[in-house]
């Protein structure tokens, strides 16, 4: 199994590093993402450690105690992300001062990443699970 770090990976705060694997759980569902390509078990087993250590969780299944690693294997996801700080949405059907919902979440974080193409030149790889 291959691993993808690429240069411009940023060291973004909140990330907590396990077993090599810096992770995080991100956004209003707290969808756990690492920065870079791991192995899955490695970063399944991240995730495990962040859900007990940052949440005080037993483990990840917290509230799905039903689920198992092959479940879990199941859903884990390689895909790019960029940082960025503004949103990719048409403003021009906002009325003069009316901000956007999505500027200003952006704004209202100290770091904001949003998916991206492998081929854009800032991307960077990120695992995600769910
Ligand atoms: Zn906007």
């Amino acid at each position: 199994m291959t691993t993808a770090t690429a240069t411009q990976t940023p060291a973004l705060d909140g990330f907590e590093t396990y077993y090599g694997v810096p992770v995080c759980f991100i956004g209003e569902d707290g969808l756990p993402t690492a920065l870079g390509h791991h192995e899955p078990r490695r970063f399944l087993a991240a995730v495990n450690r962040y859900a007990r250590e940052v949440l005080g969780w037993m483990d990840y299944r917290h509230g799905a105690p039903h689920l198992t690693v092959a479940d879990l294997l199941a859903d884990v996801r390689r895909d790019w992300m960029i940082v960025t700080d503004h949103c990719n949405t048409d403003h021009s059907h906002l009325d003069p001062g009316e901000d956007c919902g999505e500027c200003e979440e952006i704004k209202s974080h100290k770091w904001y990443i949003t998916t991206a193409r492998e081929d854009h030149s800032a991307s960077f790889p990120v695992m995600l699970l769910g």
